[in-house]
C-alpha cells in the first residue's frame, strides 16, 4: 500500500558540522535518494587546476595537486558561481566561475623544517570580488578547534632547508559525482527501527516476575525492569541505537510465554516496511549541515519535477498516437 501521508523532517541535534534528523512517513527509496544526493549532487567549490611554478619538495606535483583538491573550501555562496563549462562570461575561467589561490612557501629559516598548510593558500581574487572572497580554505577540522581557534590548518607538505613550493591553484564549482573532492559530506547514513520488537504491554501482562527477570538476562541489555512499576521496558540504547533484539532473546521469549500459557506470535511486532529513518550527517566544513540538507532537498525536488514533466509529455505523446 502506498503511504499517503506527507513526509516530514524533524531535526534532533544540529551543529555547524553535524546534524541528526528523522524523516517520517516515507519509504526506503526516498531515504536512500536523500543520502545519495547529499553525497554526490550538492555543489561546492574545490581546487581543480594547479599551476606549479616551483616544487623542490619531496612530493611529486601530482601528489601536491591531489592534496590541494581535497582541502575543503567554504562554499556558502556556491549558488552564485557558474559551472566553468556553462560559464557565459568566459572560455577558460573567470571571476564568475572560479577563484584563484596562490601559495609560496620556502624553508630558508634556521628551523629544520617548515610545514606548508592550508593557511598558506592566499585568495588572490579576494580584493576584486566579494563573491570570490567568500571562498576560503576550511582550516578547522573539528568543532572543538573552531571553539578554541587553535587550529593550525590542514598539512599539505613539509619542507626541508632550501626547499620551496610556489603554485597557483584555481578552484571551481562541481559536484561529488564528478570527483569526491566536491562532496560536502564526510558521512551521511541512516538507520531504521528494529525489524522485530516485542509488544511490551502484552508481554508484561503474560509473564511472571521470574520470567521477566529471565528474559532481561538474555536480552543483551535491550530490555530492563523498571524498578518503580516492576514492568519490562526497553533500554534507551535499544531505541536510540536502533539495534536489533538478539535472536537468543526472541527464542527465550517464545519459551517463557509458552510456559505462561500465552501466544508468542501475538507478542511479536514486525516492522518489515520501515517508515522512519534516523539520519546522521557530518559535513566537511565546506557547507553547514543545514545548508547540505537544504541543497539536498532542493536537488531531489528538481529531479522529481523533471521526471514529472517528462512523464506528462510522454503520456501526451502516447495519447496523440492513439487518436
Ligand atoms: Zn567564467
Amino acid at each position: 500500500m502506498p503511504n499517503a501521508r506527507t513526509p516530514s523532517i524533524h531535526i534532533q541535534r544540529q551543529t555547524f558540522h553535524e546534524m541528526d534528523f528523522i524523516i517520517k512517513d516515507t519509504d526506503t527509496s526516498v531515504a536512500n535518494a536523500i543520502r545519495r544526493v547529499a553525497i554526490a549532487e550538492v555543489p561546492t567549490m574545490a581546487i581543480d587546476l594547479v599551476h606549479i611554478q616551483v616544487n623542490t619538495s619531496c612530493l611529486h606535483d601530482e601528489f601536491l595537486a591531489h592534496r590541494l583538491g581535497l582541502v575543503p573550501l567554504t562554499s556558502h555562496r556556491v549558488d552564485e558561481f557558474e559551472y566553468t563549462r556553462d560559464c557565459p562570461y568566459c572560455s577558460d575561467h573567470c571571476l564568475h566561475c572560479s577563484v584563484t589561490f596562490s601559495l609560496d612557501v620556502q624553508c630558508t629559516t634556521d628551523e629544520e623544517t617548515v610545514t606548508v598548510t592550508s593557511q598558506d593558500l592566499v585568495n588572490s581574487d579576494a580584493t576584486e570580488s566579494q563573491l570570490a572572497a567568500s571562498v576560503q580554505p576550511v582550516h578547522l577540522s573539528l568543532e572543538k578547534d573552531h571553539m578554541e581557534s587553535s587550529s593550525s590548518g590542514i598539512v599539505l607538505a613539509k619542507l626541508a632547508k632550501g626547499q620551496r613550493i610556489q603554485l597557483t591553484a584555481i578552484a571551481k564549482k562541481g559536484i561529488g559525482k564528478e570527483h569526491a573532492k566536491w562532496s560536502p559530506v564526510c558521512t551521511i547514513s541512516y538507520k531504521t527501527d528494529p525489524t522485530v520488537q516485542f509488544d511490551l504491554t502484552k508481554l508484561n501482562a503474560v509473564l511472571s516476575e521470574r520470567a521477566k527477570r529471565a528474559l532481561v538476562a538474555s536480552s543483551d541489555e535491550c530490555l530492563a525492569i523498571d524498578p518503580k512499576t516492576n514492568q519490562l521496558v526497553y533500554e534507551t540504547a535499544f531505541i536510540r541505537g536502533r539495534i536489533s533484539l538478539p535472536l537468543d532473546c526472541v527464542k527465550k521469549m517464545t519459551i517463557l510465554v509458552s510456559e505462561c500459557a500465552g501466544d508468542p506470535c501475538a507478542v511479536l511486532v514486525y516492522n518489515n516496511d520501515p517508515n522512519q529513518f534516523y539520519f546522521s550527517l557530518e559535513t566537511t566544513g565546506a557547507l553547514s549541515s543545514e545548508d547540505v540538507l537544504r541543497h539536498t532537498l532542493r536537488v531531489v525536488q528538481r529531479k522529481l519535477n523533471q521526471l514529472s514533466a517528462h512523464l506528462q509529455s510522454t503520456f501526451q505523446e502516447n495519447l496523440h498516437a492513439l487518436f
